[in-house]
């Protein structure tokens, strides 16, 4: 086996850049990229044999660890049985019917219909244009530094890779459909009002991120969500739930039943019109999903006007990869999530704090990251101006000792169920010389 070195400079020869999605450059941390080979538990291992702790959980997919023994064996069944049909299979019902009991608080079902997609670009894509179809009408509102993937028409002022970079939108995207994109601030009802006010008429849908948490977490005030769609629909738009990343992560009915449930405060009571999922629903597979009203999916073609499709869609191997990771998701995997989320952002902001160095923890579920400000961030102007150069000496100091964070600042961290006391010693061992590191630069 060669270095990560040698990977990476053969690499970018043949592939933009070395890589495939533009934050696994390492381009704000600096450095070399780990190029992986295998992944087990809450351990990855690199090209170079060596194994690190594990922060970035495939970016969000990875809630049971790496390599859940059930998940592989359904996985392994499928392709046994072959790799894609092109044509309906029993397991595409089973995994609907699954989001369907699990996206639902007492008697309120809220995901009645579901199509499956390959990637939470689609699904987001798709949302957006079923809203488009459904109200026949063109703008979209979305909020800065909420990243709903890399359609054109949700590239304005988004976070995740693009915050990283520090671009405002991506070139290639025409003047006429960014002009159909609305941004406006996060955490701000008057901006929505206002947005509302002004083109109320013409907008078809406002998506959302369920907590955003692509620049860095940060967490909708109380209420936030529930007044959000109460606006879009006495405005006759409606509102898109982008749970690609908190779906079957943060809780079993994702955040939304967080809100419904009550455990996040001033949520319950509302529902989103349409909900995208991603990542989790998937187990590690190219799967993705969206869903909502019945009467709305269903203008969804064959029924409706509103096309889509997909050769890979409802794949059976992803599609097997998700019940089998849905169906071990259970209680005791979100209590332990939670958990290990407690522990790691408590000592994280300890030893950032012996330092001296100002921080906050963002938190929404268990989901968690840093910010290095005086005062929490509320949205992606706040975010952006931390002190972000902190984050590089932070997180080489404690990928040398064997712990591996996303390479940005503008990124949640990710917890699995197999984060148990060995790997969480781990990185409670790396921290004090990491946060020595923040301090210094
Ligand atoms: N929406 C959200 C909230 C996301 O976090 C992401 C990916 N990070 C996407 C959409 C896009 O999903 P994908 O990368 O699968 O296209």
């Amino acid at each position: 086996m060669g270095t990560n070195e040698h990977y990476f400079t053969r690499a970018k020869l043949s592939i933009p850049g070395g890589v495939n999605s533009p934050v696994r450059a390492y381009g704000s941390v600096g450095g070399t990229p780990r190029f992986l080979v295998s992944a087990r538990g809450a351990y990855v291992t690199d090209a170079e044999g060596r194994e690190y702790v594990d922060l970035v959980s495939s970016w969000g997919p990875a809630i049971l660890g790496h390599a859940y023994p059930s998940v592989v064996k359904a996985v392994q069944d499928a392709a046994a049985k072959g790799l894609s049909f092109g044509a309906s299979t029993p397991g595409e019902t089973e995994l609907a019917e699954l989001v369907r009991e699990r996206v639902r608080v007492g008697d309120q079902c809220a995901v009645e219909k579901l199509r499956l997609v390959s990637t939470g670009t689609e699904a987001t894509m798709t949302a957006i244009r079923l809203a488009r179809g459904a109200t026949g009408r063109d703008l979209l509102v979305k909020f800065a530094g909420h990243y709903h993937g890399h359609s054109d028409a949700l590239l304005a002022e988004a976070g995740s890779g693009l915050a990283t970079l520090a671009m405002p939108g991506s070139a290639g995207v025409t003047a006429a459909t960014a002009a159909q994109t609305l941004v406006i601030p996060y955490n701000d009802l008057a901006a929505v009002r206002a947005v509302f006010a002004e083109h109320g008429p013409n907008i078809a849908a406002v998506i959302v991120e369920a907590a955003a948490a692509n620049m860095g977490v940060v967490a909708p005030e109380r209420g936030f969500n529930r007044a959000l769609a109460a606006i879009a629909r006495e405005n006759g738009a409606l509102t898109i739930f982008d749970e690609v990343l908190t779906g079957f992560r943060v809780g079993p009915a994702g955040w939304w039943g967080l809100e419904a449930a009550r455990v996040v405060p001033d949520g319950a009571g509302w529902q989103p019109d349409l909900f995208t999922f991603g990542k989790v629903i998937g187990g590690g597979m190219p799967l993705a999903a969206l869903g909502g009203r019945a009467d709305i999916m269903d203008r969804l073609a064959p029924l409706g006007p509103v096309y889509q499709a997909g050769t890979l869609s409802g794949n059976p191997v992803a599609v097997a990869a998700g019940i089998a990771t849905l169906r071990a998701a259970d209680a005791a995997v979100y209590a332990k999530l939670d958990a290990v989320a407690d522990r790691l952002s408590a000592a994280v902001s300890a030893a950032l704090a012996a330092q001296g160095v100002e921080h906050t923890v963002q938190r929404a579920g268990n989901l968690f990251s840093f910010a290095f400000a005086a005062t929490a961030p509320r949205n992606y102007a706040d975010v952006k101006a931390q002190q972000a150069f902190r984050y590089a000496p932070f997180f080489h100091a404690m990928l040398d000792a064997g712990v591996s964070l996303p390479p940005s600042v503008f990124e949640a961290w990710f917890v699995s169920a197999a984060h148990d006391d060995a790997a969480v010693s781990r990185i409670l061992d790396a921290l004090p010389a990491a946060a020595r590191a923040a301090a210094a630069p």
